[in-house]
This record gives C-alpha cells, structure tokens and sequence, in this order.
C-alpha cells in the first residue's frame, strides 16, 4: 500500500501508521444469516484491520461498510437484557442525586435506544428527550412515553436542537461514543448542546482492559473506536469539551463512565482521573510500543483453541457454544472456525434461533435442546457472563459436560 492510500485518524486526522491488529476479513459480526443467504452467496465479507493513531493514540477499525447499512434497521432492543435496565436504574438514581436534577432540569440521551434509561428519569419526574437513529426503535420509545428525536446525533443535531432552546443539564451517551463513525462531529454536539454548567457522561470499554485480557474479540465493524482516557481527551480538548471525573465499572469486560462538560465550565478535576491518567502512563498508552505487542497475544490465544479442538475432535468428543453475541463472531471467524470444529451454539434470542452465524454457519439452537445435544465442551463466547451463564446450563455436568472460556487464555472448568 502506497502512503497516499493510508487511512486517517479518525478523530485527528494524522495517517495510520502503526497496526493494532488486522484480524482479516469478516461479515458484519451482527448479520446472522440463513441457510438460504449463504447458498445464494448473499454473505459479504470486510476487512477488519485496527490501527493505532500514533498522535491521539486513538485504536480504530477501518470503515469499509457505509454507518446507515450496520444502524437504520438496528434491532437491538435495549430493554431485552435485564441487568442492563438495573444498570440504567442505578444510573438514573446517582445523576439525579450527583447533580441534583428536579423538574427544571432536560436530560438528553444520545442513542436512547427504546427509553430504557430515559424512563427512569422521567419516574423521578426529570424531563428527558431522547436522540435515537433507528426510526423502529425510537417508535417503541414514544409509545412508552418518552420523547424521542429521530436522528444520528452530531454538530448539525445538536444545533438544530439549540436552535429550539434545547440546553441540557446531563447528555447521557452509554456504550455509543466506540460506535460513531466522525467522532470529533460528535463531540462537538455536546459542546453545543450542554448548558453552561451541563454535565456529559460517557461510559466505553476501556482499551486497557482489552489490551491486558486479548479482548480482541470486542473487535467488530460496528466498532469504530477503542477508547483509552489519553485517545478522548484528545479528541474532547479539540471540541471545547474536558472531563472532570472517571468512575471504572465492570461492565463489558471493564469500562470507564467518564464525566465531561464546557471546557469554560466550572466542574472540578477530581483525584481518580489524575490517577487514571497515571495508570495509563504507566501503562504505556502513550507509546507505541503497548500496541505492537498486541497481535502476537492473539495468535497465541488462537493457536490455544485450535489445538483445544483438534484434541476434542480426536477424542471423539462433542463440542458445541453458548451465546451468539457480536463478540463471539469476531473470535470463531479470526481463528477460522466453522460448523465441522463446533455443532451448534445455544441462545436465548427467538430472533437468532434457526439463523446460521456469520462468517462460521454455525446453526443457532434454543438452550432447551442442550439436552438432546449432550456436548461434552460447552464454549461459552460471551466469557463476561461466565458466571450467569454457568448457572444457566448447569445441566450438562448431568452428563460430565464442561465449559471453556477461551480468553484471555484457554481455561476448562467442570462442574
Ligand atoms: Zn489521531
């Protein structure tokens, strides 16, 4: 590849020199797809290489794949999971508290999904408006009674909502900031939006967690970014935004609630995003080095359930998954696995059941038929919910079953 065509910072601009990891090419880790797909040749495949920003420091797939084909038709219904709206309850309770938010005040929610965060602030009776972009989405939203603007939020959004005197005293952007494309156009949304004493939280995985456990499947298409303090306060120092204060939670493998507001706002600097600071120093964050090592961890993890399976297959044994999540798709596709290595993958979601994965086929089944299935290797993909979903399928130490979690090294756990 020639200098010219190298890819840009997404949030700066400076070329991409430094790989990350390229993990090859994959279909869009959320396309499941159907028999039928896959023998019409309807499945199509993009590479998915990250790069380190050697200026920001900011880690980012490349965006082969136009944003409104992965979000216009996004069927993620936040209100399925049930510790997630627990999470957003909490959530509600310790803002409302924190910055003593009353009837005088507008909460915003940026990527607000069907309202299952707003609805909490809207119980306490804190007004609340909701900015989502799947129009089906935000339908579901207004019918349980929580106002919702239609729209991928940015610059133009955020004035145009100025623009009707909208000012809000908290813009809550959960588990969205990694997902957006332009994400200095985003920012820039808050700086706008924000009253002048507003307060901005965003909550990410945070990239150190994903570099020390090889969460390399976190990696996806609809991923854009990988956030680290250094690479967002970069990108918020250019949008008129600072962040004041850090919370960590253990949400998705490890990730950071941050807290932002105008840079001419008069939050103060608390002591623990010093010490984040410091620990991400310490860490080498700020120096490429921290990031070259991470593609050889890979291949190492790889190389671990390659061998796993081919012991399995020689022992005769069954081995089957758990959870058809994104996560898991990235991992089966980067180490090449199909249906011939793993029979099937067990899941909740009615939706998925009787779909293949994308990338693998591997047929989706409901957990009920885990029985008939009798694996004697349960993978359990989605290895941040270890513990929940051993509970789930105690069931197969009935007949000598075992789980595997294949990250952040290869582990077997009986019953
Ligand atoms: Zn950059």
């Amino acid at each position: 590849m020639s200098a010219a065509a190298l890819p840009v910072c997404r949030s700066c601009g400076a070329p991409l020199t430094t790989t990350f990891v390229d993990l090859g090419e994959t279909p869009l880790a959320n396309s499941y797809v159907t028999a039928e797909d896959v023998a019409q040749g309807r499945e199509r495949r993009f590479p998915l290489h990250a790069r380190v920003c050697g200026k920001c420091f900011l880690v980012q797939v490349d965006d082969p794949v136009e944003p409104e084909a992965i979000f216009s038709d996004y069927a993620y219904f936040s209100s399925i999971s049930d510790s997630w709206v627990e999470h957003a309850r909490r959530y509600a309770e310790a803002m409302i508290a924190r910055f003593r938010l009353g009837p005088h005040s507008l909460v915003v929610e940026i990527a607000s999904n069907d309202g299952y965060l707003l609805q909490h602030f809207l119980a306490a009776g804190v007004p609340a408006l909701g900015v989502e972009p799947a129009a089906n989405v935000a339908a579901a939203a207004v019918a349980k009674g929580v106002p919702t603007e239609v729209a991928f939020f940015g610059r133009v959004t955020a004035e145009r909502l100025a623009a009707r005197g909208i000012h809000a005293d908290l813009i809550a952007a959960n588990n969205v900031l990694a997902h957006v494309p332009d994400i200095r156009d985003f920012l820039a949304g808050f700086a706008t939006l924000l009253a002048a004493e507003g307060v901005a939280t965003f909550e990410f995985p945070h990239l150190l967690n994903l570099i020390r456990d090889v969460q390399f499947d976190t990696i996806y298409h609809e991923h854009f970014s990988y956030l680290s303090l250094i690479a967002v306060e970069a990108a918020f120092a250019a949008t008129g935004l600072r962040a004041f204060d850090v919370e960590a939670l253990p949400t998705h493998g490890g990730s950071l609630r941050l807290y932002a507001c105008r840079a001419d706002a008069g939050h103060r600097e608390t002591e623990r995003l010093a010490a984040l600071r410091a620990t991400e120093r310490g860490a080498g964050l700020d120096r490429l080095d921290a990031y070259r090592g991470f593609a050889p961890r890979v291949e190492a993890v790889k190389r671990d359930f390659l061998a796993f399976l081919a012991a399995a297959r020689a022992d005769g044994k069954r081995v089957a998954a758990y959870g058809a999540a994104a996560k898991g798709n990235t991992f089966l596709n980067v180490c090449g696995v199909g249906a011939a290595d793993i029979d099937c993958v067990f899941d909740r979601s009615p939706a998925k059941q009787g779909k293949l994965l994308p990338g693998s086929h591997i047929p989706i089944l409901s957990p009920e038929r885990l029985a008939e299935a009798r694996p004697d290797y349960l993978v359990v993909l989605p290895w941040n919910l270890i513990d929940e979903i051993r509970d789930q399928t105690q069931a197969i130490a009935a007949w000598g079953g075992r789980w595997v979690v294949a990250l952040p090294r290869l582990r077997v756990l009986a019953p």
